[in-house]
């Protein structure tokens, strides 16, 4: 299936400059900001730069070097925010909301990073 990518998403107009975002991090082909309604102390989205409509879109279509510093800008990000797991505490949580079934609101690839608390159990 063909993907279309709507370039007034709110995530391109962060990524033209046309909306203001707290940036965590910059990389060649990403950018990671906090999110706007913060779900835990940390919540921060990590977008690539490129126009991918969602993660299969991103897999199907992205260089190599564009998933490479995806992945790499993410664990780099729990790094920078200290939600990596150490000794018996700490740890978060990644998630992708992926089309309608997964209650995507923003037509952009983002992965949710959210840490700082204990997350409930996922359940549905
Ligand atoms: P989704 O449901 O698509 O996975 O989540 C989109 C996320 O984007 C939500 O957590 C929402 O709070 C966040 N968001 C929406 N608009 C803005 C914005 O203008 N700036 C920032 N930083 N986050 C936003």
């Amino acid at each position: 299936m063909p993907y279309t990518y709507d370039d007034q998403n709110i995530f391109a107009k962060i990524l033209r400059g046309e909306i203001p975002n707290n940036t965590v991090l910059e990389t060649d082909h990403c950018l990671a900001f906090n999110d706007i309604q913060p779900q835990a102390p940390v919540h921060v989205l990590v977008i690539p730069k490129g126009p991918y409509v969602n993660y299969d879109h991103f897999a199907a279509a992205a260089s190599d070097a564009e998933v490479a510093d995806f992945t790499r800008t993410v664990g780099e990000v729990c790094r920078i925010t200290g939600v990596q797991p150490g000794d018996g505490g700490g740890g978060y949580r990644l998630i992708s909301n992926t089309g309608r079934d997964g209650v995507q609101e923003v037509p952009h690839l983002h992965v949710h990073i959210l840490g700082g608390r204990v997350m409930g159990r996922m359940v549905s």
